[in-house]
């Protein structure tokens, strides 16, 4: 996968097409990321006491990775990610700045 935890990314479909966040968690078997506040679901939650109310939270959900778009660290450009292998270490390098990312 290209993207990785801690990433900056550009939603590119979906109904958050636009917005930007941070990778919270990648998932590369799935080929799936969850965006911080991007995908948000609402979900029920019980009262857990009596007395107590029912709320409704909204959580994020995992999005295809195929969505999102590198938002480069170095330059700031919604780039494209490349490679360099450099004594046997693979390098991710921004496309635009030619920076390792
Ligand atoms: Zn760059």
């Amino acid at each position: 996968m290209k993207v990785k935890k801690g990433d900056s990314v550009l939603i590119i479909a979906g109904k958050d097409k636009g917005r930007t966040g941070k990778i919270t968690k990648a998932l590369p078997k799935d080929f799936k990321v969850l965006v911080e506040g991007i995908n948000l679901r609402k979900k029920h939650v019980r009262p857990k006491k009596e007395g107590e109310k029912g709320q409704v939270v909204d959580i994020p959900s995992v999005m295809d990775a195929s969505n999102v778009k590198l938002i480069c660290p170095k330059c700031g450009k919604v780039t494209r990610v490349g490679y360099k292998i450099d004594k046997d270490i693979k390098n991710r390098v921004c496309k635009s700045c030619k920076q390792v990312i």
